[in-house]
């Protein structure tokens, strides 16, 4: 699924997006620390509205786990990523972008190794991948990197790219009032949270590093060791030895490149981690 169909504003990119720029008014914005243009078709409040109530909806059709210990840790950490977050972007003069956030971290009980944050902090983290994290600072690095996705508003360009793909430009609320059920498919690809693991969109290679990044700095503002995310990566590409790969892993591309590029950026994040 690292194919074609995805990357279809890649090599071009620059050009195209400078193009849909000039179409459309607010249709770009910018990611924070890498300063990459984006597009960004969706308004952030139809971002929301959308998030709270798939989110919900999710809740209700899932099963949250009985695990109070493991459910406690889920929060503790999300709970200090969230504080990161917010301190990285007050400091960076930019907490308007995450105006009519209510964070949430749920543990969903499930054998998926998975993971995934929607617009708003609408974290959930699958029981599957708890022996995967191991410890808390294992978590740590799956949420610092799914909420990296979101406030990067990667789903926001990957909603972008389909709804102008597949509906030449279509507003979101149009898409839904007139293909509800595909609409929703495509947000729930989107955000990691579909269903169908041959269904699921990748992010692409450009957002995994981007997220790579900015998690390993949240994580180490959130007082986790950032090379606690080298040797997760490293089970990760263990657990999917042999098998099928997990959920997690078929969005999220496990390789040494992934991996030596972490390594690279382990300095930068370490400044960001108090002993
Ligand atoms: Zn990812």
């Amino acid at each position: 699924m690292k194919g074609s169909a995805m990357y279809r504003f890649k090599p071009q990119s620059q050009v195209i997006l400078l193009v849909i720029c000039s179409v459309f008014v607010f249709s770009c914005s910018t990611v924070p620390v890498t300063g990459r243009k984006q597009l960004s078709l969706v308004p952030q409040s139809e971002m929301l509205a959308m998030s709270t109530q798939e989110y919900s909806s999710f809740l209700k059709q899932n099963k949250l786990s009985s695990d109070q210990k493991a459910t406690s840790l889920v929060r503790a950490v999300g709970g200090k990523i969230q504080g990161a977050v917010e301190r990285y972007f007050r400091e960076k003069g930019m907490s308007d972008q995450l105006n009519g956030y209510k964070w949430e971290f749920n543990l969903v009980d499930s054998k998926e190794v998975n993971a995934w944050c929607m617009p708003g902090g609408k974290v959930v983290v699958y029981t599957g991948i708890l022996p995967v994290t191991k410890d808390d600072n294992g978590l740590a690095v799956v949420m610092g990197h799914e909420i990296a996705h979101a406030v990067a508003q990667h789903g926001n360009e990957r909603m972008s790219q389909e709804l102008l793909a597949q509906y030449g430009g279509m507003a979101l609320s149009e898409a839904l009032a007139s293909k509800p059920a595909e609409t929703k498919q495509l947000w729930m690809s989107a955000f990691g949270a579909g269903v169908q693991v041959g269904a699921l969109l990748p992010f692409s290679r450009t957002q995994e590093t981007e997220a790579d990044h900015l998690g390993l700095i949240f994580m180490a503002m959130a007082g986790y060791d950032p090379q606690g995310a080298v040797t997760f990566w490293q089970r990760m590409a263990q657990q999917s030895g042999g098998n099928a790969p997990p959920e997690f892993l078929s969005t999220h591309p496990s390789d040494q490149s992934r991996i030596e590029k972490i390594q690279g950026e382990l300095p930068e994040a370490m400044k960001y981690y108090k002993h």
